[in-house]
């Protein structure tokens, strides 16, 4: 998922990005299989972002010192052999594209070295369609990046603009074109809800998406975050809030549309052709640890039964068993395989309510059983928060404390 896709409301959304290294000499050896690389920068910032970057400008010295701190970071990672069982790496953002085509040819030449890049791994970049340039594309794709995330948004031009893109549709149609020259692994962002956005015009970027020959695609509803452009323009009547049922009607629309092209639906807010499911972002929703580098970067770990979020290079969150247990289900929820009746069963022993919790949500319509699994309904996906609050709620009613 690009940068972009942290903007959702149906779903608390668990995600990596941030913080500095937190590698410690108490962090577990090789459970991780998940490599989140973040850098902080972009050219400009979007009117509803409140993700941790910031704008810079192109030839500043601290693009140099921030990658020689995340490759000191890195070599710091492998010396302490958290680096040997990775399988998947994410360098998101901000935007790691402007980041420049040299820094991030020695950031993955360095990760190439410590990790054994091989065909089982995913190396997904995110990128922008203004500042992903050809020599970019090949010499990452060389080194080793088999995987490119591009924040798209809209292929409506006045959107793009209202949203305070940097680039419009025909660099992002170009840019597609460019990797598919090389990469068919290609995964782009959509956004709905936004002001004066039309079903038509939604309609028109979900079947221009598809005309790209992308291989994945997020759609996300236009969230309002504090503290941002949009929040200011909403507050000052400037501009209208999303419309929540229009955004609604509007990822249902998405759902119509993208399977009827060979997009299958396998987590709320993604789709992909047969064998272009993220795995680095399915491994978040599985429960596997993942590590985090850079600033802003958030890590997870698993102690024995227990649960730790870092955050720069601290604890932020620690969870007891019994709460990790109910983060797996609500996370395995998002998808669309959900997760096994056996799984919930052997939940009850540390949350005694998750069956009954699990039969109301099928009595609410939320979920559904099949093939021995809990899987979410369209409804379900729709009222995520209910669905993914009642799950994490039982822990909570049970008394259960960190
Ligand atoms: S490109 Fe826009 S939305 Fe993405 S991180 Fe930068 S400012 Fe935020």
């Amino acid at each position: 998922m690009t940068c972009d896709s942290r903007h959702i409301d149906l779903v608390e959304n668990h995600d990596q990005q941030s913080g500095s290294s937190w590698v410690g000499t108490d962090a577990p050896r090789s459970d991780y299989r998940g490599l989140y690389i973040h850098i902080p920068f972009c050219s400009r910032r979007c009117i509803y972002c409140d993700f941790t970057t910031r704008a810079i400008a192109s030839d500043s010295p601290e693009l140099d010192e921030y990658r020689d701190h995340l490759i000191r970071e890195i070599r710091k990672a492998t010396r302490e052999g958290l680096l040997g069982s990775i399988e998947t790496i994410y360098i998101g953002g901000g935007t790691p594209s402007y980041f420049g085509h040299g820094r991030l040819v020695d950031l993955v030449y360095t990760l190439s070295l410590s990790i054994n890049l091989n065909d089982n791994s995913e190396f997904t970049l995110e990128a922008n369609p203004e500042s992903l340039t050809s020599a970019m594309m090949r010499d990452l794709y060389s080194l080793g990046v088999n995987r490119f995330s591009l924040g798209v948004q809209s292929f409506v031009d006045s959107e793009l603009r209202w949203l305070g893109r940097g680039h419009d549709s025909r660099q992002a149609r170009d840019a597609i074109t460019m990797i598919r020259e090389r990469c068919d692994n290609v995964a782009i962002d959509l956004i709905c809800g936004i002001p004066k956005q039309t079903i038509r015009s939604w309609q028109q970027s979900i079947e221009s998406a598809v005309e790209t020959g992308v291989t994945h695609i997020s759609v996300y509803p236009l969230t309002v975050e504090e503290d941002t452009p949009l929040s200011a323009m909403i507050a000052s009547g400037e501009a209208r809030p999303p419309d929540n049922d229009l955004q609604a009607e509007m990822m249902q629309i998405a759902a119509e549309i993208l399977p009827s092209k060979g997009f299958a639906r396998y987590e709320v807010a993604s789709y992909a052709q047969p064998g272009y499911q993220c795995r680095h972002n399915i491994s978040y929703w599985s429960g596997i640890p993942y590590l985090g580098l850079g600033k802003g970067a958030a890590g997870m770990r698993n102690l024995g039964d227990n649960r730790e979020r870092l955050l720069a290079g601290q604890v932020v969150e620690r969870l007891a068993p019994a709460q990790s247990r109910a983060e797996d289900l609500m996370l395995g929820m998002r998808m669309s395989r959900g997760v096994s009746i056996e799984d919930v069963r052997s939940a009850q022993s540390l949350i005694p309510s998750i069956e009954s919790v699990f039969a109301e949500l099928v009595t609410l319509g939320l979920t559904k059983v099949l093939d021995g699994r809990y899987q979410p309904t369209a409804r379900g996906w729709l009222l995520g928060n209910e669905l993914y609050g009642r799950i994490w709620a039982s822990v909570d009613s049970d008394g259960i404390q960190v």
